[in-house]
């Protein structure tokens, strides 16, 4: 950011790219008529599944997905 401007790194950062992209979602989101509004948080598919574009767990659409998690939790 020193040395950057923001707008050339907001365009040419592989991963703003990618987090803009939202043909690359998966999941529930990948599909779901709102993706390009909403998009879901890509914080929660990091933090839940390593994957910045894995669907938002915390959204009910995805509501598989946090079961699978919780349930991995149990065991
Ligand atoms: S978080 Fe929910 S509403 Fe948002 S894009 Fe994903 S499935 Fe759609």
């Amino acid at each position: 950011m020193r040395d950057t401007p923001f707008l050339e790194i907001w365009h040419s950062s592989e991963v703003l790219q990618r987090l803009r992209d939202r043909s690359l979602l998966s999941g529930a989101c990948a599909g779901c008529g709102n993706k390009y509004i909403c998009g879901g948080c890509r914080a929660r598919g990091w933090a839940y599944f390593g994957d910045i574009h894995a669907p938002d767990p915390g959204c009910i659409n995805n509501r598989d997905y946090w079961e699978s998690l919780v349930e991995h939790q149990k065991k």
